[in-house]
Parts: C-alpha cells; structure tokens; sequence
C-alpha cells in the first residue's frame, strides 16, 4: 500500500477518503473547496490513530513535525501567532471517525492557552472577561480529558467563586474571579497529576491529539459502537481534526449554534436548529443553556443569516442530503465549523425521501437506501390513544424530540436505570440534562425526559438516533436527585412511579396511559410502494391471529408465511379443552374432543384465510411438545402438599402423574412437531381436516383463500411421506364429501439439520420449504434458544466471539451455507421450489440481505416489522445492483 501522508489540511484532502479522514474532516474539507466559510485546520488521518495502538499508544515520529509544519501553514493563513502575547493561534482539536458518533469521542477547546497568550488574546480582543472565560473553560476541558479530572472538582471552585462574588450565572463572573477560577483550576490540575501544568503550546498539542485517539477506545466509544454495530470496515480509529479556533462567546455580535438544514424531528423543508448569542458551541450541543430557535436570527443578525441559509443551501445540493451543520458567528463574521449527514427520525427520513426525489435531488433508489430500515421501527411505534387521554393527568409538557409514546416508572439515577432495565422492568430516564457516559441507560430505557436541553441537545439527538421517544428543555420539571423525585405544576412524582411520555408531542402524564397502533402516513406509503416494486424478495407475516393478519396486510404483507396453530389453543377458552384431549385416557375420547377442538380451529383459519384473501396463508401443524400445555410438576405437588387435608385432589394427581410421563429433560430436541403427528396422528388429521374443511367454506363463498400446510420438525423424508399419507387421506375425504377439487399445498419447514442436508429427498415430496431459522440455529451452534441470550452470550458478544446474537441475525457462515445446501438441494429436485424463511430473522435487514442474495423465494416477519422488511428487501436488490455495475 502507498505510504499515506500522516497529516492533510483541508484544501489538499481527497474528501472522498471518508475512511481516512474521518467524517469531520471530510465535511471540513468538501466546505473550504465550496469556498464556504471555514477556520484554516488540518485533519490527522485515521490511520494514524491506528499507528498509535499498534506503537503500544506512542505516535510515530513523523506525525508531530508533520503537525507542526500544518500549524505554520495556519499562521500563514490567519496572520495569528503560535504561542504569541500578543495575536495569539488557538485551536480546537475534535475527534471524527467516518461514522459519526456524537458525543463519544472527545474535542478540546481553546488550546493554545497559557499565561502569556492569554494576555495576547485580552489585548486582541479587548474583552479580558471573555479570554479569561476561554482560558477556565481550556483548563477545565484540558483536565477533563487529557487527565481525567471530574467536572465536579471544577465545578465546586466555579460555585464558590460566584458565591464570593454573590452572583448566579457564569457570565457574571468579572475578570478577577475569573483569574482567581484560573488558578484554581490549575492547582486542581497539578494536584491529580503532581505535575506543572503544561503551558508550552506544542506540549499541548501533542497531549490533546493522543487524548482524541485514546477516547476511541474508551468506554462510552466502544459501547456505541457495539450498540450500532459500528465494525472496524465501517469506521477504523479516529481521525483528529485541528482546527482554528473562533469564537461565539465575544459579545452580543457573536453566536454559536447548529441547525439542521430540515426539520430533523418530522421533515418539513425548513431550517430547524438553536443559537445562543455569546457563546460557545458545546452550551448548545450539552444543553446546558436552552437555545433560541434558529428563526430569531433573522432579526437579531439577518446578515449572518442570509450566509447561514445560503451555506445550508449549497450544502444540500452539494451533499444531496440533509445535513447537521455547526456554526460559529464571531464579532459578525460568519464561520462554518461541521457539516455532516443529518441524523433524523424516521418520520423525517420518510418525508424528506420523498420530497427529495419531488425536487431532483436523489433518484428513488436513493430515497430507499439512505433510510436505515431498522430505524423504521420508530413509525411503527405506538401513540397515545388519544379517547383515553382524558382520564389521565398531564403533569408536564417539554419539547418534542423523538417522537413515540412509552410507559414506565420514572427513574432518576443512570445505574438504576440501566438495572432496572436489564431486569425487564420497563424505565423512563429522567434527568436535568443528560451526558455521554449516560448513554448505557438510553438502552435500557422505554423513553427519555430531561428538563433542560433543546432538540440539538445531546438527549434529543441520541434518542432519535436510536428510535426512543425523548422529550426534553421540560422545564416545569424540577428533578430532585437527592430525594429521587420530581415535581411540577404542584404534582410530585417519586422514583418508582408510573409516568406516560409522548416524544411527538412533549407531553408527560401521570400513569400508564394506554398506547394505539401506528398509522401508517401518505409518505411512508409512497417509500413503501417504491420498496415494494423494486424488492425481488416476497415479505409475509408471521400471523396467529386475524387481527394480527389485518395489521400485516395493513402495512404490506403479501400472505402468511407462518400461522402457529399451537398460539390458537393457548387461548383461554380452549388450553381446558386441550388439557382435556391430552388428558384422555384413551383414544376414542381424545378423538371426542379433538372433534370440538377442530370445530374450534376451523372458524379460526376461516377468519385468518378471509384476512389474507388472494395471499397464501402456512398454517404449520402442533409444533410444542404436549408437556407446556400442562402445568409444570413443581406447581402440582406444590398445590397438592398444600391441599392434602382440605380438597379433592384425584384429577390434580392425575394430571400429575400425565405431566411426569411427558415431561422430558431436553425437551427442545424431543417429542415436538411431526413427532406428535406421528405418535398422535389423530391431532394431525384434525387440524388437517380443519384446514380443509374451512378452505371449502371459503370457496363455497367464492372468498380465494390459499392454504398451505407446513410440517414442523422434520428430519426425514420418511417423517413426511408418513403425514403426507394422512394429509392426502383427508384430501380425499373432503373432496368426496363436498364434491369439488380443493387445492392445499404440503410443504414442511428445514429446520433440523438432516432436513438441510437430505433436502433432495424431501422436496420430493414437499411441495414447499419454510427455514425455521431459530430451531435451526440453536441445532447449528448448539445453543439453547430459551436460555443463551440472557446467560453467556452477552459476554461472547463484549468479547468479540460472536459479533451479533445468531438468534437475532442470521450466521451466515455456519447456519447460511447450511440454509445455501438446503436451497441447492430442493432446486435440483424442483427446480422453481418455494423457498422462504420463518424464524425471528425474517425481520432482520442483515438477514434479509443475506436471503436476497442467496434466493430465498420470501422473508416472513411479525406484523411490525413487515415495512421494516420491505424497505430492506428493496435495499438489498438495489446495493446488489449497484455492486454489480
Ligand atoms: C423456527 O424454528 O425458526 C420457527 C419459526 O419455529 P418456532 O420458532 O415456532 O420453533
Ligand atoms: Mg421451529
């Protein structure tokens, strides 16, 4: 490989080096070359970062000369002086990997600072309140992240300070307290390190570049990128960028703020952001100060913001995409400091899609791909049923920031959080303001309030990144951390309690208020309509219910790829019947009851074939062993030691002894599925008579239901030629009775490894093949489905044994080539076989990339994730192609 150069500045940078330079830089560069507005800097590339690592964290020799020859290059540029009393060069140095990770990494301020071009910079400037401020805040940030210094060491000498001076804003500080905070902040340097601290500029420099690259590996980087799947070929190291400083904090004629060129929160075509006036750019970005909304500078400086939307412009038309752009305005002068690819919801992803393929700006395969299908989910994502609200009290309203609605109990602390959450009790964070180190409890919470903070906040922008409702800036609410409560409008809540948010209106209520399904907007309609004649892929549902085939035809399903017949007598005005048949002391009562039960099951597929008219429906056969419909021994003896001298207990012994002789210790891989059928055929054939019966219903009605059998468990053609005999014994019973050709296809599902690697055989036989991927994966790996993911697998995922949970993604290695010898197999024998795949992955983009690729005839999904599954399914026809060319 060609030897890179370590350093770029930004007018010579290949920007298209996404990977290299990082996506800051990237931005930084694309900007100076459209003559935008942008402070002279410098990228140190990516590879350096990881030079540093594999150099056990030193930088090679040549990085800091090359950083040094760069900084001249700025004093050229600016006419400002390194290390100068009196027109002093200072830089800020921020991390960027080709991801963006905000927050993550860390960014330093200000540096350049010392005691002489401190004094420099007063002269300057003529405002020694202001370059005393940049000098405090330098040293906190430098201590913070170059040391590893708590905020709140620095904190307390802040408070003190305005305590002596008897004020309450930082900004009220004068120039001696300030001087006087300097020095403290020194001292609390000094003592964590026990070394001066460092005031040569260069030192500095060198300090802060290896701090960035640190703060890749640090924890709260690695959790991101673990949460996101962010894997070394999308983004490898950090690149650090210097840049040179300017400031929003010189006086009422300077501003700082970031906006997005759309509505980042539901896609309008507007400029959506916040500034403060006389500040610096991290009081928006943490949400410290609430921000004004960006449309107020039109009035307050409309010569910055003519350049403002005139850079958003060029921006996006350039970019054609969105963008998150930072600006600084110093002493009336207008500085771009970051562009990047908005982060948005997924309402505004859908709408601006569609009215950026209106305006010409990307093609449709554009407007599908750049949506991350799984962030879909968030449209999919309940509301507040609007006829119950009424009923419940609204306690607080704060800023809309990613919208959905979610119930749990208010809790105030980050590490509760993030237990509660792992113990399944559903949580919703409260905090003034949040942090990136909070990030962890993000994950384990339903939904995210903060009292302060705007929708630039780093709350807001996190939360709509990662799908969960967000209020924030709720102002009415006053968090007491001490006393792990809050109160507002006069109403206290305390941790613990039940608290409803609604993120696409701001609006808290006290309780759980019930929440209504999604409706699916006109914009989303059109994505979806693209999506769905450009995907190769079939998308059905996995349905057990008409109201869930409804809700899968509602959002794009074309049939039901699998029905589990077992859920229907889960129900609670048939598991007695069904202990019932289990309970039979022979066969002619259980055929008794299996005659109801039938009954039972036929007006269930009738309903459900009505739902999906025109659409194949797979109704699978009694897949669970016997034994989970009957209580477990423990609780029996428990009910019968309990109850010895007080009740009857001949029918709960008997049940007992039934449950001991059908329990068995590895039931996963016991007497289930077509095992059932063959021991029990009687069960089979009625729910194979109900299929039939309610398909001859249907056509009488001249309603164009599609049924299809599915066989679970299969191992063996001879396993299937034996129901097979049974299934074509009820054919033709029926076909008798009613007079009249009933067309119900037989098919079995590969979901035991005999099956994959005898596929030859049984698609003789099997008309078609449904991959159960979840029984086939725990067969692969040897992985218990029920228990894995909450025992070991955590810890194989944090140590890089496994990447994702195969349970959740497809193994494409292992479980994938299996599936391929399987796919292989059954075509050699029929060459157009239907093939589709029925297990949790059938809703997984990855796995619906992987599908695609290898010729799967259909994906089935639960209901919610139909649309999720359609847009992957287009996306993967399209990257294809795009490969291709
Ligand atoms: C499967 O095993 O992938 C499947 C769909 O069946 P179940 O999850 O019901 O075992
Ligand atoms: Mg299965």
């Amino acid at each position: 490989m060609a030897k890179l150069k370590s350093v770029y500045s930004f007018e010579e940078a290949n920007s298209k080096n996404r990977m290299l330079l990082g996506g800051k830089g990237v931005g930084l560069s694309e900007m100076t070359r459209l003559k935008l507005s942008v402070p002279p800097g410098f990228t140190i590339t990516t590879q350096v970062c990881n030079q540093y690592y594999e150099n056990g964290r030193k930088l090679p020799k040549n990085v800091i000369p090359e950083v040094m020859r760069n900084i001249t290059k700025i004093e050229k540029k600016t006419g400002k002086k390194w290390n100068s009393a009196n027109n002093p060069l200072l830089v800020s140095v921020r991390s960027g990997a080709a991801i963006s990770m905000p927050g993550m990494m860390d960014t330093i301020l200000n540096l350049g600072l010392n005691d002489q071009t401190v004094l420099g910079l007063a002269k300057k400037t003529n405002n020694p309140r202001f370059t005393w401020d940049s000098y405090r805040r330098f040293i906190q940030l430098f201590g913070k992240v170059v040391f590893g210094v708590s905020d709140e060491k620095f904190d307390r000498v802040l408070d003190a300070a305005k305590k002596k001076q008897s004020v309450t804003n930082d900004s009220q500080l004068d120039v001696d307290s300030l001087k006087r905070v300097v020095t403290e902040y020194k001292k609390i340097c000094e003592n964590h390190t026990r070394r001066k601290f460092p005031s040569n500029p260069n030192e500095q420099l060198q300090l802060a570049v290896e701090a960035v690259f640190k703060s890749w590996m640090g924890e709260r980087a690695i959790i991101y990128r673990e949460k996101n799947n962010i894997t070394r070929d999308i983004a490898d190291g950090t690149a650090v960028n210097v840049v040179t400083m300017v400031f929003g904090n010189m006086g009422n004629n300077s501003a700082t703020g970031v906006v997005f060129t759309r509505n980042g929160h539901n896609g309008k075509k507007e400029i959506e952001g916040e500034y403060l006036l006389n500040a610096q750019g991290e009081d928006v970005v943490a949400g410290v100060r609430t921000g004004n909304d960006i449309s107020q500078l039109k009035t307050d400086m409309p010569k910055s913001y003519k350049e403002l939307t005139n850079a958003c412009h060029k921006l996006e038309k350039h970019f054609r995409e969105v963008q998150d752009i930072e600006f600084t305005i110093e002493q009336g002068k207008f500085y771009l400091l970051q562009t990047r690819t908005a982060k948005m919801s997924a309402g505004a992803l859908v709408k601006t899609s569609v009215e950026m393929v209106k305006e010409n700006l990307i093609n449709k395969d554009r407007a599908l791909t750049r949506i991350p299908a799984q962030q879909l989910e968030a449209l999919l994502h309940k509301t507040i049923d609007q006829n119950k609200v009424k009923g419940f009290e609204r306690f607080a309203k704060g800023i809309a920031a990613s919208p959905g609605a979610a119930s749990g109990v208010a809790v105030f602390n980050v590490k509760r959080a993030i237990m509660m959450g792992e113990n399944n009790k559903k949580v919703i964070l409260l905090r003034r303001e949040t942090k990136p180190e909070d990030v962890p409890a993000f994950f384990s919470s339903e939904g995210i309030l903060t009292s302060q903070g705007g929708k630039s906040s780093h709350a807001a922008i996190v939360s709509r990144g990662m799908g969960k409702p967000c209020i924030v800036g709720c102002s009415d609410l006053k968090i007491d951390y001490d006393n792990n409560k809050c109160v507002a409008n006069g109403i206290t809540v305390l941790e613990g309690e039940p608290i409803t948010i609604n993120g696409s209106t701001g609006e808290v209520y006290i309780g759980n208020l019930p929440t209504v399904e999604p409706q699916v907007t006109k914009d989303f309609q059109t994505i979806l309509s693209w999506a769905q004649s450009k995907k190769k892929l079939g998308v059905r549902a996995n349905a057990d219910t008409p109201d869930a085939a409804k809700l899968a035809r509602k959002f794009g399903a074309q049939g039901i790829g699998l029905c589990r017949t077992e859920r229907m007598f889960n129900a609670t005005d048939r598991i007695g019947l069904f202990i019932d048949m289990i309970m039979a002391a022979n066969v002619k009562q259980r055929k008794e009851i299996l005659k109801k039960l039938g009954q039972l099951q036929k007006s269930d597929f009738i309903q459900i074939l009505k739902a999906m008219e025109g659409y194949k429906v797979t109704i699978r056969l009694l897949d669970p062993p016997l034994h989970e419909f009957l209580p477990n021994p423990e609780d029996l003896m428990d009910k019968i030691y309990k109850n010895k001298n007080s009740e009857d207990l001949t029918e709960t012994k008997k049940v007992l002894e039934r449950a001991k002789e059908l329990s068995e210790i590895n039931p996963m891989m016991g007497h289930r599925g077509v095992r059932i059928g063959i021991t029990y055929p009687e069960i089979y054939r009625m729910q194979i008579t109900a299929v039939f019966e309610a398909t001859v219903d249907l056509v009488k009605k001249n309603v164009n239901a599609k049924p299809q059998i599915m066989i679970p468990q299969v191992g063996s053609i001879a396993e299937l030629n034996h129901i097979e005999d049974i299934y074509r014994e009820v054919k033709s019973e029926i076909q008798k009775k009613y007079k009249m050709k009933i067309n119900v296809n037989f098919g079995t599902m590969l979901e035991v490894v005999r099956a994959c690697l005898t596929a030859n055989e049984i698609a003789k036989t099997a008309e078609f093949f449904s991959f159960g991927t979840n029984d086939l994966t725990q067969a692969v790996f040897s992985f218990s489905r029920e228990d894995v993911e909450g025992k070991f697998l955590p810890e194989y995922i944090e140590k890089e044994l496994l990447e994702t949970s195969p349970f959740q993604s497809i193994d494409v290695n292992g479980v994938g080539n299996l599936m391929k010898i399987g796919i292989k197999q059954g075509r050699a024998i029929k060459k157009d076989l239907e093939i589709g795949i029925c297990g949790e992955h059938g809703g997984d983009p990855n796995s619906i990339k992987f599908c695609h690729s290898a010729g799967i005839s259909y994906v089935s999904a639960s209901p919610h994730r139909i649309p999720i599954a359609i847009i992957a399914a287009a996306q993967a026809t399209i990257n294809q192609k795009s490969k291709k060319i």
